[in-house]
């Protein structure tokens, strides 16, 4: 990717909320030649300010209002051998994804996974949300004593951190933009 698409996705990174870098950045795949990626996030953010379908019992493939049209055509590029470029990630297309506005909005993935690659994937891609399906094998205990030392004074922290606790705290201080979901269950607490 040029210097012009690596300034222009950068854009996309610092103004998540924005949708002028991103139909920017499509102006400039359009240039490069890749209409249909430039169409697929052109189509991504009009489908975010189309109204609401009417008709909720419909089935996408029939209901003629603006939202479920553009949904469909949202489907037909995901679809379209192109979509291979803008749906690339490090390990393969094994990973479950889901897009919003044109981008990579939601990954779930391995913890393993997630450690190998999150380098890759946070300089590609404007992810804000990650499933991770594997709890990390960290040492809960060890991290655990770590932060109640620095938290000493922080009621919340103060006693045992839960390792739930410990393991979103880690992340949020690794990946800031990202909100973080583990899997269910682990409520041990760690020991003293
Ligand atoms: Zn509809």
């Amino acid at each position: 990717m040029s210097t012009d698409g690596e300034l222009l996705l950068r854009a996309i990174f610092n103004n998540p909320a924005e949708d002028t870098p991103r139909l920017v950045y499509a102006d400039w795949l359009e240039e490069q030649g890749e209409h249909d990626w430039a169409e697929f996030i052109r189509t991504e953010v009009a489908v975010e300010h189309a109204p609401e379908c009417p008709d909720y019992m419909s089935e996408l493939g029939r209901c003629p209002c603006l939202r479920c049209e553009l949904r469909r055509k949202v489907d037909r590029l995901q679809n379209c051998p192109s979509a291979v470029k803008w749906r690339r990630l490090p390990w393969g297309a094994s990973a479950r994804i889901d897009f919003r506005r044109g981008f990579l909005f939601r990954l779930q993935v391995t913890t393993a996974q997630w450690l190998a690659h999150a380098d890759a994937i946070t300089a590609a891609h404007p992810i804000e949300r990650v499933r991770l399906t594997t709890w990390p094998e960290w040492d809960f205990n060890e991290f655990g004593a770590a932060l109640k030392g620095r938290d000493r004074r922080d009621r919340l922290w103060g006693g045992d951190h839960s390792r739930r606790d410990i393991a979103l705290r880690l992340l949020a201080g690794e990946w800031p933009r990202i909100a973080f979901e583990l899997p269910p269950g682990f409520v041990t607490r760690t020991a003293r």
